[in-house]
């Protein structure tokens, strides 16, 4: 599709593609994404059936979001394949697997599979800048975004760090730029049609929501589709520190740029090379976009992190606090383990997402003074540790809330208690910000009602 940026109006192009078409809705999902592309739709004038798998009185919060949507029909409580079958086209939530029947039935009947990401990349006006990678996504997003915002730009940041971006379509202007978080989810549903940002960065490719897409190979099919971006001056950062994302450089057709050395980054305010990495890749992406880098290096000097990433809490009960519950795979619990050189205790636990806990004893050095394994995944955690280093201090909790009373009444005033839990959260908690910030009323329950409480457990908030 060629367009002129400047003359192109998204609501006038949305109107004559789907004013009148009966749409089907898959999934509301919990983070806007459903309610931005019902919301994007009713406007353009479709026709919309809400289709749910979730029973109507648990999506209080979605509904809410969508109040003011005037929905033809709302099923909840699982999907009809006629839905599927009648529709002109079905938008699917990205937690809904990609084979799912009911896409296979919609498909087989010649409706169109598409998804509040794919709309939003058809309709954007402004140039898109897609990110992507197993870990990092939403910090070297974040990170690209302030180096461009520094710059003067006019910048959107979206995609899979939270909200839909079609809200703000009308608001937006050809000159804008726009930072793409794109999960492997968003990215395996993108159909063959999918207009492609024109510039990408991925920050690496390991096992991840490897049940989801049935492997490896379909993982990083997917992540590899952000690879394929194409055009006169698009280009591609692939990190040449990850042999998976590097072997891709030869199959891209747009220009492969290596990311900054870590020296050129200079000093960042945070913890860890894993981070001095991902600002490499946001550096090369802003540079390549004309950003000057000085100016980059002095956007990264202003970057504190993002909630839930090695954040700190700071000093409670004599000992310091780190929230990382956004680590949802041992590689991330590794990055913090390689970050933190003071005597350490780690909470490492939750969903058991199917993946191997083995490489992570190989980052436990002298530093860790002992681990809380807590959740579904815990005995598998305290087998694959055990096994390496059996010498260590390890306990492993039913819940949260035992793992930390556990890590505050071994450790030493001055030590750091570290939540990095290598693990989905859905075991015990909604998403990952709900697992820190429980972690976060732990420590302040702990550090605050210790000379009341018993070693070494005592009653807090576990849900
Ligand atoms: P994503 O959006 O891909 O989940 P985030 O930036 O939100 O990535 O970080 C998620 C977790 O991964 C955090 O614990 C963070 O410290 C860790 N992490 C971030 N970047 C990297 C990296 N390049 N390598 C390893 N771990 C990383």
């Amino acid at each position: 599709m060629t367009r002129d940026p400047a003359y192109f109006d998204p609501a006038a192009a949305a109107r004559a593609d789907w004013s009148g078409k009966r749409v089907t809705l898959m999934g509301l999902g919990r983070h806007g994404g459903g309610a931005g592309a019902a919301r994007f739709l009713a406007q353009a004038g479709s026709r919309i059936t809400l289709s749910e798998r979730a029973p109507l009185d648990e999506l209080d919060d979605g509904l809410a979001l969508v109040r003011d949507v005037p929905f033809e029909a709302v099923h909840a409580g699982g999907h009809d394949p006629r839905h599927f079958q009648s529709a002109y086209a079905v938008v699917v939530n990205p937690a809904v697997g990609a084979d799912h029947p009911c896409l296979v039935e919609a498909r087989r009947s010649g409706c169109q599979v598409t998804s509040e990401i794919e709309l939003f990349l058809r309709y954007a006006p402004s140039q898109v800048i897609g990110v992507t990678g197993s870990v990092g996504k939403s910090t070297t997003s974040a990170m690209l975004s302030e180096i461009l915002r520094a710059d003067g730009r006019r910048t959107w940041l979206g995609g899979n760090f939270g909200g839909s971006l079609l809200d703000d379509l009308a608001r937006m202007q050809s000159d804008d730029w726009i930072v793409l978080e794109l999960s492997s989810f968003q990215l395996a549903h993108l159909s063959d049609q999918a207009r492609l940002p024109r510039w990408a960065v991925i920050t690496n490719c390991a096992p991840h929501h490897l049940e989801w897409h049935g492997g490896f190979e379909a993982y990083a099919a997917a992540k590899r589709r952000l690879a394929a971006v194409a055009g006169p001056d698009s280009f591609v950062i692939l990190n040449e520190r990850d042999r998976e994302a590097w072997s891709w450089r030869e199959r891209a057709s747009a220009r492969v740029l290596p990311p900054w050395s870590l020296e050129r980054v200079g000093s960042l305010p945070l913890a860890g090379e894993h981070n001095r990495q991902n600002a490499a890749c946001a550096a090369a992406a802003a540079e390549a976009l004309g950003v000057k880098p000085q100016a980059i290096r002095a956007a990264l000097g202003q970057f504190r992190g993002l909630p839930h990433r090695m954040e700190s809490l700071g000093w409670l009960g004599g000992r310091v606090w780190i929230n990382d519950s956004k680590a949802t795979t041992p590689i991330a619990t590794a990055a913090a383990l390689d970050a933190f050189k003071a005597p350490t205790w780690l909470l490492v636990g939750g969903k058991d997402g199917n993946v191997s806990f083995a490489q992570l004893a190989t980052h436990i050095r002298d530093n860790v003074m002992g681990i809380a394994a807590f959740g579904a995944a815990r005995h598998k955690i305290a087998q694959a540790i055990s096994s390496e280093c059996g010498w260590l201090p390890l306990t492993s909790c039913k819940c949260l809330q035992d793992a930390v009373g556990w890590c505050y009444f071994h450790s030493q005033p001055a030590d750091t208690i570290l939540l990095s839990p290598g693990c989905p959260s859905h075991d015990a908690f909604a998403d990952f910000q709900a697992r820190g910030d429980a972690f976060r009323q732990l420590a302040f329950h702990f550090s605050a009602a210790s000379h009341d409480l018993e070693k070494p457990r005592a009653r807090a908030v576990c849900p």
